[in-house]
């Protein structure tokens, strides 16, 4: 890796006046930059974490209309909650902000905390969506740095070396806290737009949000629009034609290949599917049954061993294909009438018609196996008919 010899450092004032300029000008006009309830900034911010600003709307609209404030999301049945979530991804984000609620609401006087030291302690809440909560709903002047401000940050300044390494992370931090803590004193600006004028609790929530924006949609990682950059003047890795450099994120993780046999199990109509424990990931989602096949197993064999079922009684219905991480699975679906006996799979077990099943929060990997359900019947071999 090239080593960087030092280089000057741009002042963050002459950045901050720039960026909120921009952002007054620029900014995305989001359903939730309508509102100061940090509740509903909340939120936004949990959802927003690894998932896209498009997708998040209607989720989050959907979450507000269910659950419009701490009280009615800490009272909700947990499926629910899920339910909601479902296709969201990463689970435990919505289970976090259910235990989170409760706990504000059981704490000394049930308000919701205003500070990001004293966000950081509740359930689901690390250093980033702290900061992000406290500068947008009570312009506190606290840092945020998150992948999109790491990559603005590392450009401007021109910094080498992973950004998650310990030193060059706290230095991130402290230029974040340089250039919120300098827009502190800079009075607030109106951001007009078609419907109606964002509500934007000050000029810190202005700060954070510009860095955010700015490496959303100018500062992208790839083919970063430079000419359309407020602080274009005082970006090192432009001067130094280095952008593409910055930042020195770390490989990525080596690609695993996972293979997975699932049963859809239908009987008399209704289909089998079991909740996955608490404790795995995507706990208290419901699945099809399935089992994880090893390197050159046979997927149909595997059912057929797991749940001891005739080895007739399997018809294949397709392959689907899915990721989550590094991982890339192969999901081998089989059809099977074959009456429910003594092997069922362990766990929390339900037989659901459709309309029950289309209540239920199914992981996304398996609510996109259910329209094969209506595909044509499973014909039963005659051996195996009640
Ligand atoms: S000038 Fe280009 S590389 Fe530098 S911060 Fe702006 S958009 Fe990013």
């Amino acid at each position: 890796m090239k080593r960087s010899l030092p280089r000057p450092r741009p002042d963050p004032d002459p950045l901050v006046g720039p960026l909120l300029h921009w952002f007054a000008r620029e900014a995305r006009d989001l359903p939730w930059r309508h509102t100061t309830d940090p509740y509903a900034l909340w939120v936004a911010e949990i959802m927003l974490q690894q998932t896209q600003v498009a997708t998040v709307i209607p989720y989050w609209e959907r979450w507000m209309k269910a659950f419009p404030d701490i009280a009615n999301l800490a009272a909700a049945a947990t499926d629910d909650v899920l339910k909601l979530w479902e296709g969201l991804g990463y689970y435990s984000r919505a289970r976090h902000l259910q235990e989170a609620a409760r706990q504000i609401l059981a704490s000394a006087h049930g308000e919701f905390p205003r500070t990001a030291a004293e966000l950081v302690d509740l359930p689901g809440i690390g250093r980033y969506t702290a900061g992000a909560i406290a500068s947008t709903a009570f312009n506190e002047p606290a840092p945020i740095l998150d992948g999109n401000v790491i990559r603005v940050l590392t450009r401007l300044h021109a910094l080498a070396g992973d950004p998650r390494s310990k030193d060059l992370n706290n230095r991130l931090w402290n230029l974040a806290t340089d250039l919120v803590v300098a827009a502190d004193s800079i009075p607030v600006r109106q951001v007009p737009k078609p419907r109606a004028p964002l509500r934007l609790a000050g000029s810190c929530s202005q700060l954070n949000q510009a860095l955010m924006e700015l490496g959303a949609t100018v500062c992208t990682p790839r083919n970063p629009r430079c000419p359309e950059c407020p602080v274009a003047s005082h970006c090192l890795a432009r001067q130094s034609g280095e952008i593409a450099r910055f930042p020195e994120l770390p490989a990525r993780p080596v690609i695993t290949r996972r293979t997975l046999a699932t049963l859809l199990w239908n009987d008399r109509g209704r289909w089998l599917v079991r909740r996955r424990p608490d404790d795995a990931v995507n706990g208290g989602f419901w699945e099809f049954p399935n089992i994880e096949c090893s390197p050159n197993q046979d997927p149909a064999s595997a059912l057929v061993t797991w749940l001891r079922l005739p080895p007739d009684a399997l018809v294949p219905a397709g392959t689907l294909h899915h990721s989550i991480t590094r991982y890339r699975f192969t999901q081998h679906l089989f059809k099977t009438v074959a009456p429910p006996g003594p092997t069922l799979p362990a766990g929390d077990l339900l037989w659901v018609n459709s309309a029950e099943l289309a209540a239920l929060a199914l992981t996304a990997a398996h609510r996109r196996l259910v329209p094969t359900l209506a595909q044509p019947p499973v014909v039963r071999p005659a051996r195996n008919r009640r």
